[in-house]
């Protein structure tokens, strides 16, 4: 399917050739860190079908395998866009936050659901407002 995305600011923006099957949740420590989220969703699109507009950054993740990711984002408001090959990449992992079809883009896998947020499962449980009311302010 055919799909599209931007940042927050509209910097950048990006259209892909995705296959709804390829997409994936991703638990590990630094997924959290980096989405500023529980946990992230991607979908792994090839490059052949990706098209940028705009000009981002990225930052070079080092694992401890040695293995190098260029992890991309908006420099004017910070959105993470994807993830790909720093060198010769072949595809390209789009962050599910920032693409209009997200709905239509359900997860068919999980990994490193060993360090998944304990709370994940009860989340049906939590009370559950349709806008911001039933928010709870911080006590004073
Ligand atoms: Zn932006
Ligand atoms: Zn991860």
């Amino acid at each position: 399917m055919q799909i599209d995305g931007a940042c927050h600011c509209g910097a950048i923006s990006f259209t892909a050739e995705a296959d709804p099957s390829r997409v994936m949740v991703c638990h590990c420590a630094d997924c959290q860190v980096l989405s500023g989220a529980p946990f992230r969703a991607v979908v792994a699109v090839p490059i052949e079908g990706f098209r940028l507009r705009g000009q981002p950054k990225s930052y070079i993740k080092v694992a401890q395998s040695g293995n190098r990711r260029a992890q991309v984002f908006c420099p004017e408001c910070g959105t993470p866009l994807y993830a790909t090959a720093p060198e010769n990449p072949t595809s390209v992992v789009i962050r599910l936050g920032c693409v209009t079809q997200k709905a239509q883009l359900k997860p068919a896998a999980q990994i490193w659901a060993h360090s998944a947020m304990p709370w994940l499962p009860q989340l049906q449980e939590v009370p559950a407002s349709p806008e911001q009311q039933g928010y709870l302010p911080p006590k004073a």
